[in-house]
């Protein structure tokens, strides 16, 4: 099988290559902007990866759609900070640039994996959300975090439309909190822009307290990049086409915790963790804030976002099984490995 991975360089597309190279005998076409995180694989032959735009690099995108098998449009903007900050950017990526690939699948009968998201289900009443059942629930206009939701759910719409009218192989998944090594940069952190595991992380090396938006109340699911993987390496392998056509939530309902339980997790964590012991760095403290402050006006949080995963086990036998300490421990080794990096990178500079 020809995989096209747009975006091969991300959080989700590095942990897919490295998968599909230790686990099958596919081949990879990746793009990507850089590709310091599937560095290890640019010598392997099943590899094949060049650097460019989604943005710009049209013609090579059209003439691998028509070369692969399955298409991974994985290129977005999923941090909500930017949302807020940057909304006509969010559209203009995650819902515009990505149209225009799912258009090319069209043309050429290509089966497109598409990565919706948890966030279409905003905030959703229901206990756990389900592909089939639960509502869609976004906030007002003003509201700018929400382009991101729409954007993608209107993109999850056309995709299905196109299946039902044109016979489009699709399917589409929607991670949930996925946490592992090589998530988001911590140069993203510094500049406030980043996601929760990562933002605390940097605010750990650097002494500062956890900021608690709105309290901390808010509860989020988190899974092991390691067992989301299973699910979409699964989604992928397509066993008898039950992907096809098909909507799956990956995610681990079991590691359910507020944003207060995460930042004590962390801190525990880091109370005992070599490097900090070594660094002589403050053991961490938490501060509540108002989302207003942290985010600026334009956001509106999720209370609880709880995936229902019946239908990747019914059809696929998914369990996750990392735990969430497991997950922060092996997330905070690979944060503290980048900043290490990072500070050799200086001193070699200065
Ligand atoms: N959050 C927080 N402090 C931070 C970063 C995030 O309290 O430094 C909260 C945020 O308000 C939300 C939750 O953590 O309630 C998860 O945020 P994240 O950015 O990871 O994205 P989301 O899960 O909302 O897509």
């Amino acid at each position: 099988m020809k995989v096209l991975i747009l975006g091969v360089n991300g959080f989700i597309g590095s942990h897919l290559v490295d998968r599909i190279m230790q686990d099958t005998d596919w081949e990879v076409y990746g793009l990507d902007l850089g590709a310091h995180k599937v560095a290890e694989h640019l010598a392997n032959p099943r590899f094949h990866f060049v650097e460019g735009d989604i943005t710009i690099s049209k013609e090579w995108i059209e003439y691998h759609i028509k070369k692969c098998d399955v298409v991974l449009p994985l290129v977005a903007i999923a941090t909500p900070k930017v949302y807020v900050t940057d909304p006509l950017r969010v559209f203009e990526l995650d819902f515009e640039e990505n149209l225009r690939v799912v258009r090319q699948c069209v043309k050429y009968k290509k089966r497109v994996v598409f990565p919706s998201t948890s966030e279409v289900y905003g905030m959703c009443p229901d206990e756990e959300f389900d592909e089939y059942e639960s509502p869609l629930v976004t906030g007002p206009i003003p509201m700018n975090r929400w382009i991101y939701s729409t954007s993608k759910q209107l993109l999850d719409r056309v995709i299905w439309a196109y299946g039902f009218q044109q016979g489009l192989r699709f399917t589409l998944f929607r991670p949930f909190n996925w946490m592992g090594p090589k998530l988001d940069s911590l140069n993203t952190a510094k500049e406030g822009s980043s996601r929760l595991v990562t933002q605390f992380s940097w605010n750990l090396f650097n002494g500062e307290p956890l900021q608690l938006v709105d309290g901390g109340t808010a509860r989020r699911c988190f899974i092991d990049v390691a067992d989301a993987m299973d699910g979409i390496m699964a989604v992928l392998r397509n066993e008898g086409g039950k992907a096809d056509g098909q909507i799956f939530n990956i995610g681990n309902p079991a590691n359910d915790y507020s944003v207060r339980e995460i930042a004590a997790m962390m801190i525990a964590i880091w109370k005992d963790h070599p490097f900090r012991l070594e660094r002589g760095i403050a053991e961490g403290s938490t501060v509540e804030t108002g989302s207003g402050e942290f985010y600026g006006k334009g956001y509106q949080d999720v209370a609880r976002r709880t995936p229902s995963i019946k239908r990747m086990q019914a059809t696929f036998g998914f369990e996750p099984k990392v735990s969430m300490i497991d997950s922060l421990k092996k997330t905070i080794d690979f944060f503290v490995e980048e900043h290490k990096a990072q500070e050799k990178v200086v001193e070699t500079e200065n």
